[in-house]
């Protein structure tokens, strides 16, 4: 008797906005033992990305939703790692 099993947990919700539209981003963990994807999201506009890592699924995600908020973090990481002489 075969028996797949293919458990998937909810792992985050991203609400934001991306080309002037509201979004909302669901992620997923899914363990069938084959995998070696198990994360993912799906947004509303469509999008769907895989990954092995639940930071970079986090973190992908949370890019996807907010475009605007991601390139501001990114300013002021920069700033951080080049202080003016
Ligand atoms: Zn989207």
């Amino acid at each position: 008797m075969k028996r797949e099993q293919q458990i998937e947990f909810w792992a985050g919700t991203y609400h934001g906005r991306h080309d002037g539209a509201q979004v909302t981003t669901i992620a997923t963990a899914t363990f069938d033992g084959t995998s070696t994807v198990p994360y993912s999201w799906t947004c509303t506009c469509g999008a769907s990305k895989c990954f092995s890592d639940r930071w970079e699924m986090d973190t992908s995600a949370w890019q996807h939703t907010h475009p605007t908020g991601w390139a501001r973090l990114r300013q002021w990481a920069a700033r951080l790692l080049q202080p003016r002489s």
